[in-house]
C-alpha cells in the first residue's frame, strides 16, 4: 500500500461534491474502530465527520459486523425478478414504522442521487397517470441532492451542474428560508403555488447541508409543507443526510407536523457499511408509480437493488437507531456541541455558528474568497496535526460525529477548532 500511496501523492485531488481541489494527498487508513481511523503510517484520527456523515453508529460496529457476515453466509444476492427475501422485508416495515403514518412503501435504491431521482420520478409519473399535466419540480436554492441528471436538475444551479445545464429539466428556486428571509421564502412560494403546472417540491429538512450546513426553522418548513400540500403540489422530503438522528431526533421530519409525500434515505441507513438507497411514498404515489400498464410506468431497478447484505447492515444499524440510547447520544452531542457554540458566541474569527442536534458548523471570519483555498488546506492540515480527520470547505468547518464519540474525543475536536478561530482571527 505504501507503493500506491505515494503513487497518489501525485495525483490532483478532487472534491467529490465541490470540485474544488483539496491539498493534502490522501492518508492511507488502514482500519476504524469506534470513533477513530488508524492510518497505514500509525497515526491515529479522530473521525469528527462520521466519514462523510454516514457511519452514525462509529467503525466496526461488532452488531452491524456480526449482521452482515451471517448474511453473507447465508444469501449475499437474488435477482429482483420475481422474488423477494426476508431482509429486505424486514426492513421495509421496521423503517415505515418510525416514519411518518402517511409512509407506507419502500423502494430501494443504491445510494442517494438514486433515491433522490426515484422520488422525483415517482412525482411526475404520478401526475402523468392522472392526466394532469404537472412538470415542474420546486427546490431550494443552494440545494443538493445528488448527482444523477434528475437530481442534478434540483440541485441549485452551481459547481455541481453548470456544465450539465443544458440536459437539466427546468426547477423553480426558491431562496432558503434563513432567519429573518421567512416572509421571503413563504411569499415566493405562495406566488409559484398559483401555478398550476407544480409537480412537487423537494428539500432538505431543515439544514442543506453541502451548502455549508445552512439551517432553517422547523416552523417556516412546517408551513411550506402546508402550503404545497393546499394546493396538491407533492412535497418530497430528503432525508440522505439528516435521517437517522443528525437534527437531534431520528429524522429530521419528526420535528414537524406536516407529513411528506415521498421521502429519500441513504447515507446512514447502514452505519456507513454498505451501499443502499432508500425511498418511501404513500400508498396512492407508490401505486401509480407500479403500474402494469408499461406505457404509463417509468422504469426503475438496478442489479444491487435490495441487495440482502445491504439490507441487513441497515437491520442491525436499525437495531441501535430503535433503541433509547440512540436518542440519549443524540441529546448528549446536541448539549455538547450547543454549550460549544455558546463558548465561541461573539469571539474574533467566528463569523456564524449553526448548530442543531448533532450538527455543528463552524463559520469562520474571512477577508478575501481567494483566501478559501489556502486557508481550508491550513485548516484541514492543523486538525490532522492534532489527531482530529475535519473536511473544511472554504472557511466552514462541518462537525458531524459518530455518536459513539466519547466526551474526551470531543473535547479534542473542540480544542482544534479553536486553534482554528486563533489561526484565523
Ligand atoms: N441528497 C443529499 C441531501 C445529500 O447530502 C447527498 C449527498 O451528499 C445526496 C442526496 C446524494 O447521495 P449519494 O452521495 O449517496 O448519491
Amino acid at each position: 500500500m505504501n507503493n500506491s500511496l505515494s503513487a497518489r501523492d501525485q495525483q490532483v485531488n478532487w472534491h467529490p461534491y465541490t470540485q474544488m481541489q483539496t491539498a493534502p494527498p490522501p492518508i492511507g487508513i488502514m482500519r476504524g474502530e469506534g470513533a477513530v481511523l488508524y492510518a497505514e503510517d500509525g497515526r491515529e484520527y479522530i473521525d469528527a465527520v462520521s466519514s462523510w456523515w454516514v457511519n452514525i453508529h462509529g467503525h466496526a460496529h461488532p452488531h452491524i459486523a456480526e449482521r452482515v457476515s451471517q448474511q453473507l453466509k447465508t444469501l449475499e444476492h437474488v435477482i429482483f425478478a420475481g422474488f423477494t427475501h426476508a431482509p429486505a422485508v424486514e426492513l421495509s416495515e421496521r423503517l415505515l414504522a418510525l416514519l411518518p403514518q402517511n409512509q407506507a412503501k419502500v423502494f430501494y435504491t443504491d445510494n442517494g442521487s438514486t433515491a433522490v431521482e426515484v422520488a422525483l420520478k415517482m412525482a411526475l409519473q404520478y401526475w402523468y397517470n392522472q392526466g394532469v399535466p404537472r412538470t415542474k419540480i420546486i427546490a431550494f436554492e443552494g440545494s443538493y441532492h445528488g448527482d444523477t441528471f434528475g437530481a442534478m436538475s434540483v440541485s441549485e444551479r452551481s459547481i455541481f451542474t453548470r456544465p450539465f445545464q443544458q440536459y437539466l429539466f427546468d426547477v423553480e428556486f426558491l431562496p432558503v428560508p434563513v432567519p429573518g428571509h421567512e416572509e421571503q421564502t413563504i411569499a415566493q412560494l405562495e406566488k409559484l403555488l398559483q401555478q398550476d403546472d407544480m409537480a412537487a417540491f423537494i428539500f432538505e429538512p431543515l439544514v442543506l447541508g453541502t451548502a455549508g450546513m445552512v439551517m432553517y426553522s422547523p416552523e417556516v418548513l412546517d408551513k411550506l409543507m402546508a402550503l404545497c400540500r393546499s394546493k396538491g403540489v407533492l412535497v418530497i422530503a430528503d432525508e440522505v443526510m439528516t435521517g437517522f438522528g443528525r437534527t437531534g431526533k431520528r429524522f429530521a421530519c419528526d420535528h414537524v407536523s406536516q407529513q411528506p409525500d415521498l421521502m429519500c434515505f441513504s447515507k446512514g441507513i447502514t452505519g456507513g457499511t454498505m451501499a443502499l438507497g432508500v425511498t418511501t411514498a404513500s400508498q396512492a404515489i407508490y401505486v401509480s408509480f407500479l403500474s402494469d400498464d408499461k406505457t404509463k410506468a417509468l422504469f426503475h431497478g438496478h442489479s444491487y437493488t435490495a441487495n440482502p447484505v445491504a439490507c441487513a447492515a441497515a437491520l442491525a444499524s436499525l437495531d441501535l437507531v430503535e433503541k433509547n440510547a440512540f436518542l440519549e447520544d443524540l441529546e448528549r452531542i446536541s448539549t455538547s456541541h450547543a454549550a460549544f457554540a455558546q463558548s465561541l458566541s461573539g469571539k474574533s474569527g467566528i463569523k456564524q455558528i449553526r448548530q442543531t442536534g448533532t450538527i455543528l458548523a463552524i463559520e469562520f471570519e474571512v477577508g478575501h474568497t481567494t483566501y478559501f483555498h489556502s486557508l481550508r488546506d491550513q485548516l484541514y492540515n492543523l486538525a490532522l496535526e492534532n489527531g482530529v480527520l475535519l473536511r473544511p470547505l472554504g472557511n466552514i468547518v462541518y462537525v458531524l460525529p459518530p455518536y459513539c464519540i466519547s466526551a474526551a474525543q470531543l473535547e479534542r475536536v473542540y480544542g482544534v477548532i479553536e486553534q482554528m478561530r486563533l489561526l484565523v482571527g
